[in-house]
């Protein structure tokens, strides 16, 4: 039995919380199992690193930044094997250039491309705990890279693959995958099991429990992960790629107060002024996410879409700036609006669903800005100020409350 166990940021947060992580993996080590651990940056470190970059340069080279954040886990896969060391155990660490975890090249986003397996199934005969930095990969310059935040589930899953481990198990520091956001709706329940897809699309809408390429590669490479908590002893939820139902026709509802929305009022109708328009936004190197385009009157038409919070500056500008290039009237945005969404693989053989949440939103009197969908996802465009409240009268409105 070859187990892959990944550990996030605040589950080895402390030197007490440390040893807590050591204690468990011991466990499955007594009873004979193979394994390694992945860890992420001590609690804050990440974010602390990058803080710490910037009181010197407001723009770190991104070369830099990563050779500066890698040793964020290097200090947590090192105290790691220190702590089990204490503990009569034998463990090993190793860092992504000790195991030859190979990426792109793209500093900051890189991408893994392969993982040697030779000096990790090495240390395993030697029976060895072997503990893995997260998040973090070499490229063919033989730099280290980073995977983007959050990217140790991508780390975990991508070894689990490799090792053709017979389990994957993302500790975290939320029980599970629940069914709403507990401190927003009371009434969310943990889900026993739940599929690549609908978490990809959950991990998408900015759910948190999962890195979304960690999802991608799971069900690329049919890695089935479990996702519990380190501080407790409850089941957690599985990702695999059929999940029961539970006779339910969605499995979550997501909410992004992130998303701001942008409309360029009074475009001439014509071909070619979509292509302008996202084309500007593309190289102003926006993310465009929900696009609604009005019907045409009088020879014009608006162009409505969001982008993350982050964007909305560039966007704005970057429109401005080619206002002859795109000849609109004028353009206004809005910030205080979210994203709700229903996320389920049942909406695909049941008709009503969309309608089922719309009536939800009219009995709670919230007015839908636009609408997107795929095939099993529906999400609305609200004032952010109903969001909340949104959130819980679809959830309950499905039967997903406990
Ligand atoms: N420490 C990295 C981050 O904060 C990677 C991770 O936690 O997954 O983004
Ligand atoms: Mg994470």
């Amino acid at each position: 039995m070859l187990v892959v166990k990944k550990f996030g940021g605040t589950s080895v947060g402390s030197p007490e919380r440390i040893l807590n992580v050591a204690r468990r993996c011991v466990e499955d080590y007594r009873k004979g199992y193979d394994v390694v651990v992945v860890l992420s940056a001590m609690g804050k470190t990440t974010d602390e690193l990058i803080k710490l970059a910037h009181t010197v340069n407001n723009r770190p080279p991104k070369r830099e930044l990563d050779m500066l954040m890698t040793t964020g886990e290097q200090v947590s896969v090192a105290m790691m094997a220190i702590a089990m060391d204490a503990m009569g155990v034998r463990a090993v660490s190793l860092n992504a250039f000790q195991v030859a975890m190979h990426t792109t090249s793209k500093y900051g986003s890189a991408r893994l491309k392969r993982i040697d397996t030779d000096r990790i199934m090495h240390e395993l005969e030697d029976r060895k705990i072997v503990l893995v930095t997260g998040f973090q990969g070499v490229n063919k310059y033989d730099d280290l890279t980073t995977l983007g935040r959050g990217g140790s589930d991508t780390t975990a899953v991508a070894l689990a693959a490799a090792l053709h481990a017979d389990a994957c198990e993302i500790y975290t520091d939320v029980d599970g995958v629940y069914t709403a956001d507990p401190r927003h709706v009371p009434t969310a329940r943990k889900l026993k099991e739940i599929t690549y897809d609908e978490m990809l699309e959950l991990a998408t809408l900015g759910a948190g429990v999962l890195h979304n390429r960690s999802v991608e590669m799971a069900k690329k490479y049919g890695v089935v992960l479990v996702v519990r908590s380190s501080l407790n002893l409850s089941e957690g939820t599985v990702v695999k790629e059929n999940a029961k139902m539970e006779r339910m026709l969605i499995s979550g509802v997501a909410v992004d107060k992130d998303a701001d929305r942008i409309s360029v009022i009074g475009l001439k109708d014509q071909p070619g002024v979509a292509f302008r328009l996202f084309d500007v936004l593309a190289k102003a190197n926006v993310n465009v996410d929900m696009i609604l385009q009005s019907i045409g009157r009088d020879g014009t038409k608006d162009i409505s879409f969001t982008c993350s919070n982050g964007d909305m500056d560039d966007a704005v500008r970057a429109i401005e700036a080619n206002r002859e290039r795109l000849q609109y009237k004028e353009i206004n945005f809005n910030e205080d609006v979210a994203k709700v969404s229903i996320v389920g693989a049942g909406m695909m053989t049941n008709p009503g669903v969309a309608a089922k949440m719309f009536e939800a939103l009219y009995n709670e009197d919230i007015n839908i800005n636009m609408i997107s969908t795929s095939e099993i996802r529906v999400t609305v465009l609200i004032d952010e100020k109903d969001a909340d409240r949104a959130a819980n009268a679809v959830h309950d409105a499905f039967g997903l409350a406990e």
